[in-house]
């Protein structure tokens, strides 16, 4: 018999009837032969009010009380879609991420899975041919016995981790979207459907802003060669459409130089101006925000010709932004310079794609485009499949579509 995992993410279980529709999808593999573990998330917008809820509690709420909060609305579509299941005729049960277990790493509101026990499950498989729930998100922290989330979209995580642990043949991920697309199709209409993209790009993609995966889904699915397929919740549950999948890169027949284009507005840019520019300059500002868990992304540091004064412009993330000017600030006097520049406003474009090890001068092109439409390039950075520019907020949406344009995937 074949095992499959099916995950269901917040608008396919927005509702009652929504979930009905999910069932159907269940019954219909089922039918078909297949044992069936499915990873439910929330009700879409039911996480946010969660977490709302903790802010409003407190500005510095203790993450341990913040994941038993957030927790529970993975918990609720869990009971429900076994309640709606078992009316239907189909054997189900649900699963907290704390009763398989899941267990995972201490670190609250972005724990990684340690290890899965997927016993209890295949045993209800085998002796009561039973579907099993799973509530996505969550795990448990065994040895202070405390519950946790696995950061937001996390149930793409609990899906491939499970699909491993089952040793599925399959991870569905049923979404509000056939599958990946060139871009973001809510900001590009003319974004085509990818067939098939490969475990890399898939991986660049997510880590750069195209949220439709979790970007640790894509790694634990790379790492353990489960073959994830993305796909509609809305298909007709008795005639399913194709949808996207994530596979290696020698099962791709025909391979554009450039696949897909991402943005993230989780950037912020930090300019220090008039940095004493001696050896240790870059150490002394990055080290102290590595020592407080502050990521850098791009850094540009502008030649000082003989003026011993230099430009260090960064961006660290829009969570992390105050953050890092306070820390900065602290240090104005160690490291030396003139004043401090901080901008919220600024969005970073990435263009991926496999192809790019073999051609050059793909980024060269996206310059010259995004000129001929005024766009100003802040900061830009490149490596062996990707590059991404910064640039102001108010022009995502043109340099999305001039990119698209530009590398012919408007028409892929
Ligand atoms: P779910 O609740 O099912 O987990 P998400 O909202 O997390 O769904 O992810 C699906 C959304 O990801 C889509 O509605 C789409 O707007 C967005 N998205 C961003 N980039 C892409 C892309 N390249 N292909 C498909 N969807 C994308
Ligand atoms: N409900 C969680 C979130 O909104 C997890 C998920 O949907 O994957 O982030
Ligand atoms: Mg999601």
């Amino acid at each position: 018999m074949s095992r499959l995992v099916m995950k269901f993410g917040g608008t396919s279980v927005a509702n009652i009837e929504r979930i009905r529709n999910v069932a159907r999808h269940v019954e219909r593999e089922r039918k078909s032969g297949a044992d069936v573990a499915v990873v439910v998330s929330a009700m879409s917008g039911k996480t946010n009010e969660l977490v709302g809820w903790c802010a409003e509690a407190s500005r510095l709420y203790d993450p341990r009380e913040y994941d038993c909060v957030v927790a529970s609305g993975e918990q609720i579509t869990a009971g429900l879609l076994a309640i709606v299941l078992q009316d239907m005729g189909v054997p189900a049960r649900s699963w907290q991420g704390w009763q398989i277990p899941i267990l995972t790493s201490q670190s609250h509101g972005s724990a990684r899975i340690a290890h899965i026990n997927a016993d209890a499950i295949i045993e209800g498989f085998a002796s009561r041919g039973e579907v099993a729930v799973v509530a996505g998100f969550q795990g448990l922290h065994k040895e202070s016995g405390r519950i946790t989330t696995l950061g937001r979209g996390g149930s793409d995580t609990s899906a491939v981790a499970v699909a491993a642990a089952i040793g599925a043949d399959r991870c569905d991920i049923y979404t509000d979207v056939d599958g990946v697309y060139t871009t973001d199709p809510r900001i590009v209409p003319k974004a085509k459907r990818l067939d098939r993209i490969a475990f890399e790009e898939m991986l660049e993609m997510a880590s750069l802003g195209a949220k439709v995966l979790q970007v640790r889904s894509v790694e634990l699915a790379m790492a353990h060669k489960v073959k994830t397929y993305v796909r509609s919740s809305f298909d007709d549950p008795l005639d399913p459409k194709a949808g996207t999948l994530i596979c290696d890169e020698e099962d791709i027949l025909e391979q554009q130089v450039v696949t897909g284009i991402a943005f993230s507005k989780d950037e912020a840019q930090i300019t220090l101006r008039k940095v004493v520019d001696h050896p240790g300059v870059a150490a002394a500002i990055f080290m102290p925000l590595a020592e407080a868990n502050i990521n850098v992304d791009m850094i540009i540091q502008v030649a000082s010709e003989n003026s011993g004064v230099t430009d260090m412009t960064f961006t660290v993330s829009t969570a992390d932004f105050e953050r890092a000017k306070s820390i900065l600030h602290k240090l104005q006097p160690q490291i030396g310079f003139e004043s401090l520049n901080g901008a919220m406003e600024v969005v970073k474009i990435s263009a991926i794609g496999v192809g790019m090890r073999s051609h050059a001068g793909v980024a060269a092109m996206a310059f010259k485009a995004l000129a001929e439409k005024g766009i100003n390039i802040r900061a830009i950075t490149t490596s062996e499949i990707k590059f991404s520019v910064l640039i102001e907020a108010a022009y995502t949406e043109l340099a999305v579509r001039t990119l698209h344009t530009l590398y012919g995937l408007d028409k892929a």
